[in-house]
């Protein structure tokens, strides 16, 4: 399964927010076999994400944007991603239902901010969703998400995206797999090793050199024999660290 993320945030393209979603959602993916093909930070702005999105739809069996869900006026998420599909964007009843409760939850818990802050938020805005989208709980905060086609709408904040894939991971799989040894040879002692790897192998081949500890050989397939045979053939033939 080939996986495309698109985050989105005026702030990751400032450097004044890391983008540790993106790993995140790498790492997760990845654990569950399937491939993320790529990674984009878009701006919080309607065409460029709503253009990246029906590409990708296209190209890619999943397109997972995180980021601008609420109702604050740089939130652009889910309209962009319904234009992206050509649905209308609407109010979902049931969203609207976790959204409320979510909020008089709060209001009950912080009487003190209600009071002081006189918070009148938009519930509508933040219970929008594409039309016909399925609506996806957000059990740490108040934007749910939503899965419309193959695309798959996260908030930004990273304890709520978090919270918001865990109940749609099972959509997510695949066959890849991958077998990391560890060298201290240095990598320009093993290009010719590599290419060899690569060309007698069904495996993708990654190398990556690093200073304070030891280099690292990263074989990644579909077959599990194949990665096996291929993993083992580099602890023949390469100096390596047992792990
Ligand atoms: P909210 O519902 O609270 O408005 P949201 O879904 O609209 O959230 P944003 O407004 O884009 O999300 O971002 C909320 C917070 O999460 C911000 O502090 C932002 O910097 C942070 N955030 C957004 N995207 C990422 C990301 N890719 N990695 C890490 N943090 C992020
Ligand atoms: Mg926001």
């Amino acid at each position: 399964m080939e996986v495309a993320l698109l985050t989105v945030g005026d702030e990751l393209l400032a450097g004044e927010t890391e983008n540790t979603n993106a790993s995140w959602l790498s790492r997760r993916l990845t654990e569950r076999g399937a491939t993320v093909t790529r990674v984009l930070v878009v701006p919080d702005d309607h065409d460029a994400i709503a253009s990246y999105t029906r590409e990708w739809r296209e190209s890619f069996d999943a397109v997972v944007v995180t980021g601008g869900l609420g109702g604050t006026p740089d939130d652009v998420t889910m309209d962009a991603v319904a234009d992206a599909v050509g649905r209308e964007v609407t109010v979902s009843d049931e969203a609207k239902e976790q959204v409320v409760e979510t909020a008089n939850a709060f209001a009950d818990d912080n009487p003190e901010l209600v009071d002081a802050y006189d918070l009148d938020l938009d519930l509508d805005a933040w219970s929008s969703v594409p039309e016909g989208a399925r609506v996806v709980p957000n059990d740490a905060g108040l934007a749910p998400g939503a899965v419309v086609d193959s695309v798959y709408v996260l908030p930004g904040v990273p304890s709520e995206m978090q919270a918001v894939f865990e109940r749609m991971v099972d959509d997510f799989g695949g066959d890849a797999l991958s077998e990391t040894v560890y060298t201290p040879a240095p990598e320009g002692a093993l290009t010719g090793r590599l290419e060899t790897l690569r060309d007698e192998f069904d495996v993708t081949v990654g190398s990556y050199p690093a200073t304070d500890e030891p280099n690292r050989i990263k074989v990644t397939g579909t077959d599990t024999e194949e990665v096996e045979r291929a993993a083992q053939w580099v602890r023949e033939n390469v100096e390596i660290i047992e792990d």
